[in-house]
């Protein structure tokens, strides 16, 4: 009796995992790879990391949808097929250093920390920033460091970064982030007028000197400063 108690339980854990991860899996399929997504290690990491932990528990049915959903205090977590191809335009490597400014719901790093070596993010909104700490805590992230602050200056500390990433939208690229980028380093970053279409920009460091690249129209939530 007890065995076959076991054995349910097992089963129900396994098909209640399973429904999410078979979420997970048409999500990377159909929004991700669909739309050209290729990098190996970030259509794995979208396989892996359970999206649904990091929206608030009426969202999650929500979660694996096309689209970015509310994580409180006016902000948003930002569409799945987004992050991706923001993780794929940085081109991120094993032994990379990234750091993100915009924590939120603490999502993206955890895309960023299945990849690479160590992740360093950044929140002005302590509330979720605090939150996203400790949900990545929780989750078993160990190569994760977050801190509330104003992302603007970057975490020179830590820097420079191999890449940068941020999830809010500037009117300017932050010259602070680009003083933090190594030699052969990538930022990707929105670019516009808050509340409107910005663009998505990708800066890389060749030579000491920013190159700079749009690629395609997005709308994020505004960059603010303390
Ligand atoms: N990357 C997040 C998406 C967060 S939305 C995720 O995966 O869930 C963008 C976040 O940027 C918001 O939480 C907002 O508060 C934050 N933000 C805006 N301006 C900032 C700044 N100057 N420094 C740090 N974070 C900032």
């Amino acid at each position: 009796m007890k065995m076959l108690l076991f054995i349910i339980g097992l089963t129900f854990l396994f098909s209640y995992q399973d429904e999410y991860a078979g979420l997970r899996d048409q999500m990377v399929e159909t929004q991700i790879e669909a739309r050209g997504v290729k990098n190996k290690n970030v259509l794995e990491a979208m396989k892996k990391v359970p999206r649904h932990l990091f929206v608030p528990v009426q969202s999650q049915s929500a979660a694996y949808q096309d689209r970015p959903l509310s994580i409180g205090q006016g902000q948003t977590i930002s569409q799945p097929y987004i992050v991706a191809y923001m993780t794929e335009a940085i081109n991120p490597e094993p032994e990379d250093v990234v750091l993100e400014i915009g924590t939120g719901s603490g999502y993206q790093a955890a895309i960023l920390a299945e990849i690479v070596k160590k992740v360093y993010t950044l929140e002005i909104i302590p509330e979720l920033g605090i939150t996203a700490k400790e949900r990545l805590k929780i989750l078993g992230y160990k190569n994760i460091e977050a801190k509330v602050s104003d992302g603007y200056y970057g975490w020179r500390e830590f820097g420079p970064f191999d890449a940068i990433i941020v999830t809010a939208a500037a009117e300017q690229i932050p010259e602070p982030l680009i003083k933090q980028l190594n030699e052969g380093g990538r930022m990707i970053i929105p670019i516009g007028p808050a509340f409107d279409i910005q663009k998505l920009v990708l800066v890389t460091v060749k030579n000491g000197e920013p190159k700079i690249k749009k690629l395609f129209p997005v709308r994020f939530v505004p960059f603010t400063r303390d």
